[in-house]
């Protein structure tokens, strides 16, 4: 089965793709001639993963899945969340995004935080489905690693001493939200018997 994943994010591509059954083959925007920057304007996850792939179905007329993802931080009351990728700019800089959000934790105790994905499915049942996975943790006082990217060496998840960008991408997928969530798409489509 072929499949949309609707994203530009390389890295998300490669996390999704090491999960996925053999069955299941990715393509790209690039692969469907989709270059342009799709439209991200709701006030949640859910909404804005829905979004893009609704975007990609009208548009393009494939099944697809996209994923949307925001880090919650409890002491700043849930944010960057939806506004992660520009936390610090419209230029959607990762390491901009990282020291912002150590400068606004400086002298928090409550380092607390969660990463939320959720993934919309559209098009092969008649409504859409959405799957969600959640990782708990804490941002870290500094960075660490250099695995992964987006806020993943300031982001060490309960239970582990290490940040993602210092685990393999295996560890990664096991225990993160976009593991989480990609797990109950695939389960969805086996049980689809496409
Ligand atoms: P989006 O899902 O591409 O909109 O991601 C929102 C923001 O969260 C971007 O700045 C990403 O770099 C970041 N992000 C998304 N997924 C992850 C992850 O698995 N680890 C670290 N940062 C992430």
């Amino acid at each position: 089965m072929k499949i949309v994943f609707a994203t530009n994010n390389q890295n998300k591509v490669k996390e999704v793709q090491a999960l996925l059954p053999e069955s299941i083959t990715i393509l790209s925007l690039k692969d469907i001639g989709c270059e342009e920057d799709i439209p991200e304007t709701s006030n949640t996850i859910a909404g804005n993963a829905l979004q893009k792939a609704e975007y990609v179905y009208k548009n393009y007329h494939h099944n697809c899945f996209a994923d949307d993802t925001g880090l919650e931080v409890n002491a700043l009351n849930g944010e960057p969340g939806i506004f992660s990728a520009r936390y610090a700019g419209q230029e959607k800089d990762s390491e901009k995004n990282i020291q912002k959000l150590l400068v606004n934790l400086k002298n928090q105790t409550n380092r607390s935080a969660q990463f939320k994905t959720v993934i919309a499915l559209i098009g092969l049942t008649p409504k859409p489905s959405l799957f969600e996975g959640i990782c708990k943790g804490k941002i870290t006082t500094e960075k660490h690693g250099e695995k992964g990217f987006g806020y993943d060496p300031i982001f060490q998840p309960k239970g582990y001493t290490k940040t993602f960008a210092q685990m393999p991408l295996s560890t990664k997928n096991n225990i993160g939200h976009r593991g989480q969530a990609v797990t109950e798409l695939i389960q969805f489509l086996e049980n689809l018997n496409l």
